[in-house]
């Protein structure tokens, strides 16, 4: 990888839900703001290097904005893409005043942030309208779930509500994003995996899905050319046999080797095989790097001291 002086590689660094939600917390807005505090931290020091794009998931913020839209016949329901347009901007504006914070101890002061409300469109025929998979919102007991009027799934974590969760093609947004990232702007974008859109001619219209953070995440990485994409998360990185006595963390993960562990189910749908998927189609392209690390590491997955590599 060469670059012209003055243009600093690319680095996507997607952040999971529990980079503002840590597990059995409540998730109150200071909980969030403080959560983000240890990952922005980290992305602030490494803008010195790299120009820097930041997505991130919003599980349990669209759960709550929908639980809290289902207990109050006041006002009129938003549809799921509205709700994901409301996510991008809450969590935007914890990011941005964050990361603003974390820049201006490190007297970083003259670093410009955005956050890009984003669509990514989806194929309205995509066979993911058919069966619901993604896990959004709180987690329930068995028995809440038995008796909730939604459809639900056991994930790692417990019951969730689950929804479709169509494949991204591409991001509307990519040519401004990749402009204001070349004007030294950090970008925040493409929240919650985008709002889910489909074409009508030459205009777009929301519909109701969520996409994957990781794939979304993975498409934008491709479409503005990043270097680098790391998918921060709360584990340490790639296990197999994960939560059995014989479970193993990967440090190096060839890709063939990631291709066979997704085909024996070693990664579960909407958690683990998203995230394994969107670092496959990243690291296809010649000389591309992707890691899944822990959020506490970021900087030393960028070094290439912790999480999973994906190597060819
Ligand atoms: P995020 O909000 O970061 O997208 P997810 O819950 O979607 O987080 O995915 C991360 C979770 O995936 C981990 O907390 C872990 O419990 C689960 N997981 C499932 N399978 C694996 C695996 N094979 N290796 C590591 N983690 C796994
Ligand atoms: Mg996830």
């Amino acid at each position: 990888m060469t670059h012209p002086e003055n243009t600093p590689p690319i680095l996507l660094v997607a952040l999971g839900g529990n980079a503002l939600i840590k597990k059995g917390q409540e998730g109150t807005a200071l909980q969030q703001l403080d959560n983000l505090k240890v990952t922005l931290r980290q992305i602030a020091r490494l803008s010195e290097r790299y120009r820097i794009i930041i997505t991130h998931g919003n599980g349990p913020q669209v759960g709550n904005l929908l639980l809290q839209q289902e207990c109050c016949d006041a006002v009129p329901k938003m549809p799921l893409e509205i709700l994901v347009a409301q996510t991008q901007g809450q969590i935007g504006y914890m990011i941005e005043s964050t990361l603003d914070s974390e820049l201006m101890a490190q007297n970083l002061t003259t670093r410009p942030l955005v956050s890009l409300i984003s669509y990514v469109v989806v194929d309205e025929h995509d066979p993911a309208f058919k069966t619901p998979t993604k896990p959004i919102g709180p987690i329930y007991t068995k028995k809440q779930a038995e008796k909730g009027a939604w459809p639900f799934q056991k994930t790692a974590r417990g019951y969730r509500r689950v929804t479709f969760s169509p494949k991204p093609i591409t991001i509307v947004e990519k040519r401004e994003i990749k402009q204001l990232i070349n004007m030294g702007f950090i970008v925040i974008c493409c929240g919650g995996g985008g709002i889910p859109v489909i074409r009508e001619g030459r205009a777009f219209s929301g519909i109701e899905a969520v996409i994957d953070k990781d794939l979304a995440s993975a498409r934008l990485a491709m479409e503005v050319g990043a270097d680098l994409f790391v998918i921060a998360t709360d584990v340490k990185g790639v296990a197999i046999n994960f939560g059995k006595h014989n479970q193993k963390m990967l440090r190096k993960l060839t890709r063939k080797d990631a291709q066979n562990y997704l085909k024996a189910h070693h990664f579960p749908e909407g958690s683990m095989k998203p995230k394994v998927e969107a670092a496959l189609q990243f690291s296809s392209i010649p000389g591309k790097k992707a890691v899944i690390a822990f959020l506490e590491d970021i900087e030393k997955a960028v070094a290439g001291n912790a999480g999973t590599e994906f190597i060819d």
